[in-house]
């Protein structure tokens, strides 16, 4: 049986995108890019609410070996990284490899014929001798379940549904969780709403944001001598990187960094915010690092403002006129925005219905037992898949180090699967175990384990308690070991 493709790369997103340049490097072009969604872009196109932008600087929050001179700020507009994603699928040719509006619904290993059968929403069976899956982290809107949520009689919006042009105007607004999205939407409907009540059930930290356009000048010289934007880009990821690893990885080691941070923070707070009462409610009484902080020189400025209310009592329920809290009372609301993240381990490891070898059920293995990939990124029992979005794979705060690390692990398996004339691989289990042993470990120093985070509900945890979506190394540690990591981890057929 000869399958339909030699790759099928599900997500358009710039992980599916930096899958497809990889193929395509290394000459395999007979493949398609299924996406459900309308359009490619992944987060960029599904999230387009008021105030979105990058909170990872886009000289560093973008392809390395795809600098784009062009950025308007330093940190990017929401808009910008949707056409750099489109601009950079052209370039590469990719754009004409996806299909829209195809949900991917399962796949399973054949093992007969050596291919992944996958079924989609469109009601067709395609096969594909390897699978990648590009699904994104934060893909799968979480919605709470409040009682009487149907019976609302006002607007609801998720923040990945945003109605574009919708005007809060004369509106009484409330928007519910303090996550990112929150941070950067809140002021927005403040400028706009006649009331807006946001309700936190867990504060955030929020450090200052140095952000200011790029002027037309400086864009020139990036275009006109790349190894200046380069050098920007060296410093910033270091600056990054210095906050990741000294932070939030060697806790343990050096809880100063992460003390610096949490003071930053604290300051600014005290800076922005005259009410001493609303001060201390959004003062988070976890350890900075233990849930994805945030940049803002705008959020905590909107509580003084008289019409905005911070709401941190319990929601009890919801009603046709508003939102019902436990101490009894009634919040009126015209327009409810949920800003309320993502569910990722219930439901999106793996995004889809995933069967391996002997009817291995990927999804239900992670769950029985720990979550686990060989680094980040194949799994055993799953030949000739890439799992993009596995557990402790994300690597570095911008996730484009998550993407080219991976890029360069699918480029020495590849190139040593070609070089023995084979077409299957699979990673061993002792090399899995060995991964997973290690990350464990190595994790234990971290801000999860020797921090504070009990009260930070944070989605880097799972439901066992374990951190276990990032991966405890630096990024350069990352690259050097998606180019070294031992070829005999594999076996091919
Ligand atoms: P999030 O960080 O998961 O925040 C969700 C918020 O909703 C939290 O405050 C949460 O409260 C609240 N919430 C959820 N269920 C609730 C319930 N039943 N009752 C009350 N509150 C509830 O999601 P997000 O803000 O969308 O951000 C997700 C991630 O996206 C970020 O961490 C970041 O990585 C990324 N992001 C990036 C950017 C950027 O780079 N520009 C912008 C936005 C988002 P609890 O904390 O108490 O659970």
């Amino acid at each position: 049986m000869r399958p339909d493709y030699e790759a099928l790369i599900v997500g358009a997103g710039f992980g599916g995108i930096g899958a497809g340049i990889e193929l395509t490097r290394l000459g395999i072009t007979d493949f398609v890019i299924l996406e459900r969604e309308d359009d490619l872009g992944g987060t960029w196109h599904v999230n387009h609410y008021p105030g979105l932008a990058v909170d990872i600087a886009s000289v560093t929050y973008s392809y390395s070996f795809e600098p784009n001179p062009y950025w308007s700020r330093l940190f990017a507009p929401g808009t910008e990284l949707k056409k750099y994603a489109k601009y950079v699928a052209d370039k590469y040719d990719l754009t004409r490899r996806m299909e829209f509006g195809v949900a991917v619904e399962r796949a399973e290993w054949n093992p007969d014929e050596h291919l992944w059968q996958v079924r989609t929403s469109d009601g067709r069976d395609r096969s594909a001798k390897y699978l990648v899956t590009a699904t994104g982290f934060l893909s799968q809107p979480h919605v709470p379940d409040f009682p009487g949520i149907d019976t609302f009689a006002g607007r609801i919006i998720h923040t990945t549904r945003w109605e574009d042009g919708h005007d809060f105007t004369g509106e009484r607004a409330a928007v519910i969780g303090t996550g990112a999205t929150a941070v950067q939407l809140i002021p927005e409907i403040a400028d706009q709403a006649q009331a807006l009540t946001v309700f936190q059930r867990t504060p955030i930290w929020v450090v200052p944001k140095l952000d200011f356009p790029i002027p037309a000048g400086v864009q020139r010289l990036f275009a006109r001598f790349p190894l200046t934007q380069r050098a920007a880009r060296l410093v910033n990821t270091s600056l990054l990187e210095l906050l990741m690893v000294v932070g939030v990885l060697h806790y343990r080691q050096a809880k100063i960094g992460n003390r610096i941070a949490a003071r930053l923070a604290r300051a600014h707070l005290r800076a922005q915010v005259a009410d001493p009462d609303t001060r201390r409610r959004l003062t988070p009484t976890y350890d900075f690092g233990c849930k994805r902080p945030t940049f803002s020189n705008t959020y905590f400025r909107t509580f003084n403002r008289p019409h905005v209310q911070l709401e941190t009592g319990t929601i009890e329920r919801v009603v046709p006129e508003g939102i019902v809290t436990a101490d009894g009372a009634t919040i009126p609301v015209d327009t409810l925005v949920l800003a309320t993240g993502f569910n990722l381990w219930d439901v999106n490891f793996p995004a889809f219905e995933v069967i391996g070898r002997g009817g291995k059920d990927l999804g239900k293995w992670w769950r029985d037992g720990r979550f686990q990939a060989y680094e980040g990124i194949t799994v055993p029992g799953f030949p000739n898949l890439l799992s993009l979005n596995s557990p402790y794979s994300y690597s570095g705060l911008s996730y484009f180090t998550t993407i080219e690390g991976q890029m360069r692990h699918i480029r020495r398996l590849f190139t040593e699967m070609r070089r023995r004339g084979d077409s299957t691989f699979e990673v061993s289990e002792r090399a899995n175990d060995a991964f997973l042993d290690r990350v464990t470990d190595d994790l234990q120093s971290s801000v999860f384990y020797t921090g504070d985070c009990s009260r930070a509900r944070s989605y880097y945890f799972n439901q066992h308690g374990e951190a276990a979506l990032l991966r405890p190394s630096s990024t350069l540690s990352t690259l050097r070991e998606m180019e070294r990591f031992p070829l005999a981890d594999y076996a091919f057929s």
